[in-house]
């Protein structure tokens, strides 16, 4: 096995790869990373998003064709989830982010303001011509809720490419897991438990061929008076989502599918979550409560333990 750790996209990325040819396919995906981020990252002023962004209420720019089928997954995202997955949040992620920065929290008119700018159906894409378009000036788009899975998903042609049969990549809080195991086992996902220390876990799931992607509050956030404030947004009231979830696990053959809808599930909270999830195949999912209720897919109920004894399985 060879093993490789790196920072990108904001987060900390570990291959673990077996097979003659591991070396020369991580370092391959480290290459694809690092392109992923210099076109998506909102971060990097020379990328496709920033000048998306930037271009907001002016007219279509050209960008990569891989960065319109990320807009495109992202899109489409959004209309299955009736906006609580919005791929233009990115104004209301702004404004949360320049607030705390400030020590404060926006007020309700910064946020009314904010809201009119936040609408997936006013991004305009051509992927005939590989442009994108922001309709309304001060829009602004945020892939930091799919793009790890794209990563993924582009990650895994990568290592087929080698010949690579068994590979985990890590990739902070997406995790792709490539075929099998040593020795025909399965792989064993830990769920992180959100109340302690990182790599302990609340539940395991066992996966062949799957990526686990989880989203929630307790990692990413900051702290104001002594609330909470973390960094998945419900564009319905453009304040941190508040739904009855604390952790949202989607386990999916797909990796963008499962980065984007641990996002989207998260806000919606666990009914509309389970009720949006049985519509698509091959997409399953772990909840857990703020009352620590354990909603599990019944496909994945055979190959789930619950690992902390003051949770319930529902
Ligand atoms: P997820 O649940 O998968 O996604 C949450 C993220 O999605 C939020 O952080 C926000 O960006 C966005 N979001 C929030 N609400 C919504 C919503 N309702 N609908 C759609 N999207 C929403 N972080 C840094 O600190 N520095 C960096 O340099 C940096 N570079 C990055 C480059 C790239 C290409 C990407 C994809 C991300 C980068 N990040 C960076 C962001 C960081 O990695 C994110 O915090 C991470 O993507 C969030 O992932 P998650 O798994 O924690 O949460
Ligand atoms: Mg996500």
């Amino acid at each position: 096995m060879t093993k490789k750790s790196s920072v990108c996209m904001g987060t900390l990325v570990t291959q673990r790869v077996y097979g003659v040819f591991a070396h020369r396919a991580i370092e391959c995906c480290q290459r694809l990373f690092e392109s992923l981020e210099s076109e998506m990252s909102v971060f990097v002023p020379s990328s496709d998003i920033f000048m998306l962004n930037a271009s907001a209420g002016k007219g279509p720019v050209k960008i990569s064709p891989r960065s319109v089928e990320v807009l495109e997954l992202a899109q489409r995202v959004s209309v299955l989830s009736s906006g609580a997955f919005d791929v233009t949040a990115g104004a209301f992620v702004n404004l949360w982010r320049t607030a705390l920065a400030e020590n404060r929290v926006p007020d309700a008119s910064e946020i009314a303001v904010t809201s009119r700018l936040v609408d997936y159906r006013k991004l305009v894409l051509d992927s005939k011509h590989s442009t994108a378009h922001l309709k309304i000036p001060g829009q602004s788009v945020d892939l930091g809720g799919i793009a790890k899975g794209y990563a993924a998903r582009l990650a895994r042609e990568t290592y087929q490419t080698y010949g690579v049969k068994s590979a985990v990549l890590d990739l902070g809080g997406a995790v792709l897991f490539v075929g099998r195991r040593a020795r025909s086992s399965e792989w064993v996902a830990g769920i992180q438990h959100p109340a302690k220390e990182r790599g302990a876990c609340f539940a395991c799931v066992s996966v062949v061929d799957k990526c686990v992607v989880t989203s929630g509050g307790y990692e990413r956030y900051q702290l104001h008076d002594g609330i909470r404030y973390h960094h998945i947004i419900d564009p319905s009231t453009g304040y941190p989502s508040n739904s009855d979830l604390v952790s949202c696990s989607i386990v999916s053959h797909d990796p963008v599918w499962a980065d984007a809808l641990s996002t989207a599930c998260f806000v919606l909270g666990s009914e509309r979550a389970i009720h949006l999830v049985e519509s698509i195949e091959d997409t399953h999912l772990i909840l857990l409560t703020s009352n620590n209720e354990v909603y599990v897919s019944p496909s994945l109920r055979d190959s789930l333990r619950l690992l902390d004894a003051d949770m319930r399985l529902i």
